[in-house]
């Protein structure tokens, strides 16, 4: 295999992390490449989301997750007003509907100031002159929670990448990674099953729910950085009673955060999605079906809190897949951000678990990289 090109720095995969870290980089570095698999971006995680701009309530506060969306959170809004992205900054409210979730949305609202997010407790009248059609016994209110175009946002990085003068090679899969006195060879295969490969000086590895696979073609074989597949699929309100709710409506989330229970999302377009659920798989294979079985039980979560709602008000959606490195019952876990000297692997920076908040995240996600490759010596 003949070497074909030698790069600065080369970014594994093109989802809205992947094109974040390439937008900034490319601001201040030559030479900067991002590989792509599929034909164009965002094929995998990152058109199979909620869309939401979380305001970083839940996450452990000083983690990675809490502080990068705090910050992400505000990055992303000055981006979108100044690049023209569509959002709606509408606001969320997690409801409690039975007595014994009070007390949780009070010990939410600690967590979220921890995290320097200011969230407000709503009476039950407060909340129906809000959203009437919604049952709340009380409600936080979270109003910098917020929803984002997420197709409009890749597009616009992969553009200003592209200015930059950095490089969007589709179609090509990394498929093996070679440790070099200086940096990384790096093997391609394209869409015609040519073989490539080329010298790098540093590797971002932001492929998603392959990234553990990345991180193993350069020898890291790290138990703890094993990706589980967790599906989550939606259903979709049917109009007239998708035009009920102008807010985020969110129950009172489970104890480690696998999921945050079934939610009620608007999007940018009228509709309004309930979901996502959380559904380990036994294998990781990407498996987009959406189980009209569950039609029920998606219908009995959202009535608790949306109780106009019957049954045949909700039709399947999509699903998308988490790449979570907390197994199933494990306490949550942060995202894994490393450049790896420390495993012998100078230049070579994983991102691992990529899981929400890492839409919100993406710009902050960004700014850490940039700064972390700045300090490779
Ligand atoms: C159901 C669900 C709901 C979510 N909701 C939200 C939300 O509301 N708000 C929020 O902030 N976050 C949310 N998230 C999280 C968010 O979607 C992800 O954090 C984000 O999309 C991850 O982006 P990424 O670029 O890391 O990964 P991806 O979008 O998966 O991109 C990785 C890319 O790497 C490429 N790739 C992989 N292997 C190779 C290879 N060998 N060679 C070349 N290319 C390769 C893939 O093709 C892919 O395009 C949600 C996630 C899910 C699953």
């Amino acid at each position: 295999m003949p070497a074909i090109l030698d790069t600065a720095i080369t970014i594994i995969g093109a989802g809205v992390i992947g094109l974040a870290i390439g937008e900034k980089i490319s601001e201040s570095f030559s030479n900067v490449f991002i590989i792509e698999k599929h034909p164009a971006f965002g094929r995998e995680t990152s058109s199979r989301n909620s869309e939401v701009v979380h305001a970083g309530i839940y996450y452990p506060p000083g983690s990675l997750k809490a502080v990068l969306c705090v910050k992400g959170r505000k990055l992303l809004y000055e981006y979108c007003i100044k690049h023209d992205i569509p959002y709606n900054k509408c606001g969320k409210l997690i409801v409690a509907t039975k007595q014994e979730e009070i007390s949780i949305i009070k010990d939410i609202k600690e967590t979220a100031r921890d995290n320097g997010v200011d969230l407000e407790i709503l009476e039950k009248d407060h909340v129906r002159a809000l959203e009437p059609a919604v049952f709340a016994l009380k409600a936080l209110c979270s109003p910098e929670t917020g929803i984002v175009d997420t197709h409009s946002l890749m597009k616009s990085f992969e553009t200003r990448i592209v200015h930059n003068g950095g490089q969007i090679v589709y179609g090509s899969e990394v498929t093996g990674i070679r440790k070099l006195d200086k940096g990384y060879e790096i093997q391609l295969m394209d869409a015609d099953g040519q073989e490539f490969c080329f010298s790098t000086g540093i590797v971002i590895n932001s492929a998603g729910l392959y990234a553990d696979r990345i991180a193993a073609m350069a020898g890291i074989n790290d138990e703890k950085l094993s990706i589980h597949f967790c599906k989550g699929e939606y259903f979709r309100l049917n109009p007239p009673k998708n035009r009920l709710i102008s807010r985020l409506i969110y129950p009172v989330p489970c104890h480690n955060l696998e999921g945050i229970g079934i939610h009620a999302t608007i999007d940018l377009a009228g509709g309004v999605k309930l979901g996502p659920d959380v559904n380990y798989l036994d294998s990781n294979i990407q498996d987009y079906h959406v189980d009209v079985s569950k039609q029920e039980v998606f219908w009995r979560s959202a009535k608790k809190f949306l109780p106009f709602l019957s049954q045949d008000d909700i039709s399947p959606e999509l699903a998308g897949i988490r790449p979570k490195i907390q197994k199933k019952g494990d306490p949550v876990k942060d995202f894994y951000i490393m450049e790896e000297s420390a495993r012998g692997l100078k230049g070579f920076v994983n991102l691992i678990g990529m899981e929400s908040p890492g839409l919100t995240s993406c710009l902050s996600i960004a700014n850490y990289i940039l700064e972390l490759v700045i300090n490779i010596e």
